[in-house]
């Protein structure tokens, strides 16, 4: 754990939404009174019919349920479109930024809102009612906050698949949630490379289950010839010939929003299901305030809208507190690796919110291309989706941030909704590696695992032990999965899956997820802190650290290196990184071997998938488990070649 502290600037402080001393109060009152904090916070939003009854929730098994604002009724579209329009009507809500740097497009409040009544129009016109689901198979274009939105107003439920998956896995995720419209687009373009979603689509569609299809609506992205079949119409030949006037629907605060499929990192994704009052409440809170976000902030999240981070921090939370969010459809390394910085700059981009793989990646190409650009807009930066080494938390710091921005390393999961532990920029000192404090309403714990509760400077299993707003409702189709995997563990508990520290402070260290710990003689070691120590040595960019089969100790330290660009593989580095984890951390956590890894497998969201390097490691190359949400399996092949040329 680094021991640095970084202090809240304090002409941040100055003008940010909420200090230390308001954290601290604000917290307080949160976990005493749940019901009347959030009875106020929950006014944030408008509400067609205000909710009297706010709270009603409970993890134990006999008598599970999660409630929030229930007698309440609203419109998430019209939270995040209509009650604009009056003050904010030409003010800019998404500027979106094309794969090609030429590319780019500004879209008023007054604009989405007609595009979004007519595509709302649109999916009416082909039979969607309340309650259908529709797959969004989309590239990062406006039309999949269009279609979104459309969906959240009309109280369809959207499942959106991320636009790089398979036929396969899109296939499988049409017939979880039985979707009966399909809105994809002809082709996507990611980093100069066109993806063929619609024949994605085709094939999709020739797998079982997936009959349910009814429809299939087709943006024109790159204008290239597809096949149309008798259930295709191009999207746009649908929606431009409809009304720009779709009065909202009213939809009970329990209704759902949508379902997202989790990552995959650890198994088979699951069909997380997310309603519509609490998670809207939660996810405009968190972006407000996490963000510290004010109304002429622009704000830059790079997830693709197939991810959780998309949802709440491209569309939901900024839209819903009319703030004006960046899309983009392009990768940070094209056509070079300036191309955030240059477009921060573009679009003159406040805050920036990104991923450590991408940190990393970024890392590797030295500080040229960073400084390349001015960054002088940039106030905030944040990190999201895997433990932030602190070497890269520095480098963040020190390069993007030229050492004067604060960094909210925010801790979350698809299944939360919104950001639950994070700093408050203007509020908490951070230290590099720790997501720090909890945010409101938050009860974060520490259970070993027997479920004991662990006081004070500690590690072990991360439990939430109260609801919040934002919390998922069900597995969709499988409420048994959605006890059985997050409630049964520690029953009466949320089980989060990773693991933490805290520290004398109350800071909170993610360590990484409890599945990957190793446990080696007896000494149980988070692959965040053998990654983090690997990953400070000059020459390493990226580093994975997994547990494998040991003689001796029965578990043995296996580690995968990248390194950083130009630095070759010798003995002697081997030996030199084997001694240099051993004085960083302690000789427990010397590498018994180092594979060099030329890149690691990875989620399509960037994770490291350490499940699929422990059956490497350990020769078990014929079990590698769910693959599906794989970014790019070649890389898997030449670690195991590699793998097999060793006894
Ligand atoms: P699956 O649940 O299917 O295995 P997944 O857990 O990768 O997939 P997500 O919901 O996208 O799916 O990821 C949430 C996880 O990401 C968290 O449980 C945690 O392990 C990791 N994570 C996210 N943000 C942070 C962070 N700031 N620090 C440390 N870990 C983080
Ligand atoms: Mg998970």
């Amino acid at each position: 754990m680094s021991q640095k502290i970084y202090k809240v600037p304090e002409d941040f402080a100055a003008l940010a939404h909420l200090r230390n001393a308001d954290y601290q109060r604000l917290y307080q009152e949160s976990v005493r009174d749940p019901q009347g904090f959030w009875a106020r916070m929950g006014r944030r939003i408008d509400w067609i019919q205000p909710y009297n009854k706010v709270k009603d929730t409970s993890f134990d098994e006999r008598d599970f349920r999660i409630r929030w604002f229930y007698d309440g009724k609203l419109n998430v579209a019209a939270n995040c479109l209509d009650r604009h329009l009056t003050k904010r009507g030409d003010k800019t809500a998404i500027i979106w930024e094309g794969d090609d740097p030429k590319l780019s497009e500004r879209i008023t409040y007054r604009e989405l809102h007609e595009r979004v009544c007519q595509c709302a129009n649109a999916l009416k016109s082909l039979g969607v009612k309340k309650g259908d689901r529709v797959t969004i198979y989309l590239p990062m274009i406006p039309e999949a906050a269009v279609a979104m939105l459309a969906c959240a107003r009309i109280g369809a439920i959207h499942s959106v698949v991320f636009g790089g998956f398979s036929a396969d896995s899109l296939a499988g995720r049409i017939a979880d949630c039985g979707s009966s419209v399909i809105i994809t687009a002809d082709e996507g373009i990611r980093g100069g490379k066109r993806i063929a979603l619609k024949s994605n689509v085709d094939i999709a569609l020739t797998a079982p289950g997936t009959d349910c299809v009814k429809h299939v609506l087709v943006v024109k992205r790159t204008g290239i010839r597809v096949p149309m079949y008798a259930r295709d119409q191009w999207f746009d030949e649908v929606a431009s010939t409809q009304s720009k006037d779709c009065p909202p629907e009213t939809i009970d605060a329990e209704d759902p929003l949508f379902i997202l499929y989790t990552s995959g990192s650890t198994g088979r994704p699951k069909g997380v299901l997310h309603t519509s009052g609490g998670y809207l409440v939660y996810a405009s809170l968190t972006h407000e305030l996490v963000f510290d976000v004010r109304e002429d902030d622009v704000f830059w999240c790079t997830a693709d809208v197939g991810w959780v981070t998309g949802h709440s921090y491209v569309v939901y939370g900024p839209l819903a507190n009319g703030a004006t969010t960046v899309m983009f459809e392009g990768v940070p390394n094209y056509p070079d690796a300036g191309r955030f910085w240059q477009s921060v700059d573009k679009h003159k981009v406040t805050i920036f919110y990104t991923a450590p793989t991408a940190i990393r990646a970024l890392m590797r190409e030295g500080e040229e291309p960073v400084k390349h650009w001015s960054r002088k807009s940039i106030r905030l930066l944040g990190s999201v989706g895997e433990p932030i080494n602190p070497e890269a938390w520095e480098w963040y710091h020190r390069v993007v941030g030229d050492s004067r921005c604060p960094i909210v390393d925010t801790w979350w999961q698809t299944e939360t909704g919104g950001i639950l532990i994070s700093p408050l920029p203007g509020a908490i000192d951070q230290k590099p590696g720790s997501a720090t404090l909890p945010f409101f309403g938050v009860k974060p714990a520490i259970v070993d695992n027997e479920g004991q509760t662990l006081e004070g400077a500690t590690e072990g299993n991360l439990i939430l032990s109260d609801s919040w707003p934002g919390q998922m409702r069900t597995v969709f189709g499988d409420h048994a999965r959605f006890i059985e995997t997050y409630f049964k563990t520690f029953p009466g508990r949320y089980f989060t899956g990773d693991g933490a520290k805290r520290d004398e402070d109350g800071y909170y260290w993610i360590t990484g997820r409890v599945d990957d710990v190793l446990n080696v003689a007896g000494h149980r070691l988070g692959t965040a802190e053998i990654e983090s120590a690997l990953v400070s040595h000059s020459k390493v960019a990226e580093a994975a650290a997994v547990g494998c089969p040991h003689d001796i100790k029965g578990t043995g330290i296996y580690v995968y290196v990248t390194l950083i660009a130009g630095e070759q593989p010798t003995e002697a580095l081997r030996a030199e990184l084997r001694d240099w984890v051993r004085k960083e951390i302690g000789p427990i956590a010397t590498p018994d071997f180092i594979q060099w890894a030329p890149g690691l497998p990875k989620t399509r969201s960037g994770k490291i998938m350490r499940r699929i390097l422990r059956k490497i490691a350990a020769n078990e190359h014929d079990q590698l488990g769910d693959i599906s949400t794989l970014a790019d399996p070649a890389v898997v092949e030449s670690l195991v070649r590699e793998r097999m040329n060793r006894p």
